[in-house]
């Protein structure tokens, strides 16, 4: 952590109007500001680093929304991952959340974990009596190393390849959605490879200050990226998390990483003559802070939506959703209660226009997850897609 960089903060309170955190305590606390502040307390010896201290740390979704908005360029996001990472030397970490990262550093502690979730009955409700999860989850579904061959190609005239990282969620939660993105690839002339022994993206170790793991993860995924690089033009995520990681926190990637978005868009530049369309659902986009505010993409997911669908900007599309990975679960409440602010604009804004067929589609696993839930709780009975899930549904004469 830079002295520096914290003293580029004037204290000037932009950051409380996009923090998720700040919006639902109103605490000072919650707020980049404030965190600055005890972070400055603790380098002039005001303060230890305690357990209060611990906790304004942890109550931080790291969506970068402060980031975003600063007129000073202050690197929030570097700053409490620091700051972070020097509370996992001193030792402080939580025993579950140092369980779980373990668990996630591994492929074999993560299908391990899907194959669980797959055991659980959809309507017994255990996962609400389950003090860390207590929400609504879809059941994994088949892991994409039994579904998929290691390259797919193009169908009708190849333009390039690409490797496909579909990251932790994609590849064992959200399966079917994981197909359809190389489906969608394949038949606008993209060949496909995927690499079963890609691990995990680091990015939940990262921001939990388990800097150690992360280096190990992004050496071994970057050591993978290598055998590709003379076969592959592109590599392409459909998880905004996993995109952020690599874009942002990978050093020396030897092939260029787009997200699907951006390939869709900026490369293939898909319209509607690249295929035929079967329907036009009313559709609203909730821009995943990884996305957007990581990554600066906007308007791709936009273009697509207008294009295929009756799509119209929601007030607040890029208001987080609360869910921020380890977050979601360790600091389960208030992130239930961003998640509730976010039901209440997507509730708001399909009512506004008074639509009846409508969906919120977004474009990462972590959103989909934390949607579906808010909305559910919320009684609101709108159902949560990938854009990629769209896309494919739109095509005519597809078949899962
Ligand atoms: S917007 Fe930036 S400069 Fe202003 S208070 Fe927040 S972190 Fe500091
Ligand atoms: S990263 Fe997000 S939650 Fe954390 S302080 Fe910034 S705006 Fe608030």
């Amino acid at each position: 952590m830079k002295r520096e960089d914290l003293d580029l903060c004037v204290k000037c309170g932009t950051c409380r109007t996009m923090c998720p955190v700040f919006r639902v305590t109103g605490d000072e606390g919650g707020v980049a500001r404030g965190k600055i502040s005890i972070l400055q307390a603790l380098y002039q010896g005001n303060t230890r680093f305690s357990e209060e201290t611990l906790d304004f740390l942890n109550k931080c979704v790291t969506c970068g929304s402060c980031e975003f908005v600063c007129p000073r360029d202050v690197p929030f996001l570097e700053i409490i991952e620091n700051a972070r990472t020097r509370a996992v030397s001193d030792g402080q970490i939580q025993i579950a959340k140092k369980v779980a990262l373990k668990l996630m550093s591994t492929n074999r502690g993560i299908s391990g974990a899907a194959h669980i979730g797959r055991l659980v009955p959809g309507d017994s409700g255990l996962q609400f009596k389950l003090p860390l999860i207590n929400r609504h989850i879809p059941k994994p579904g088949k892991p994409l190393d039994s579904m998929l061959h290691e390259y797919s190609p193009a169908q009708g005239r190849k333009t390039f390849d690409v490797l496909y990282f579909p990251g932790c969620s994609m590849r064992y939660l959200y399966s079917r959605t994981a197909i359809r993105v190389v489906n969608v690839l394949n038949r606008l002339g993209v060949g496909v490879y995927l690499d079963f022994s890609q691990k995990c993206c680091g990015f939940p170790h990262l921001t939990a200050g388990d800097k150690e793991t992360f280096n190990q993860l992004s050496s071994h995924n970057i050591s993978r990226f290598s055998k590709f690089k003379d076969k592959v033009d592109y590599i392409v995520t459909a998880c905004a998390t996993c995109g952020s990681a690599l874009k942002n926190n990978y050093a020396l990637l030897p092939i260029p990483v787009l997200d699907i978005n951006e390939l869709l868009v900026d490369v293939l530049d898909i319209s509607p003559t690249s295929f035929s369309y079967k329907k036009q659902p009313s559709t609203r986009f909730h821009h995943p802070c990884h996305l957007l505010k990581h990554q600066h993409v906007q308007n791709q997911p936009e273009k697509i939506l207008a294009e295929i669908s009756d799509y119209k900007k929601m007030e607040g599309s890029d208001f987080c959703c609360g869910f921020g990975g380890s977050f979601s679960v360790f600091e389960g409440e208030l992130s239930r209660q961003i998640g509730d602010k976010k039901a209440e604009l997507v509730k708001q804004s399909f009512e506004d226009h008074g639509i009846k067929e409508e969906v919120l589609v977004t474009s990462c696993p972590g959103c989909m997850l934390q949607l579906t839930d808010s909305l559910k709780r919320n009684g609101i009975q709108v159902p949560v897609k990938h854009i990629i899930d769209i896309i494919f549904e739109q095509m005519e004469d597809t078949h899962d």
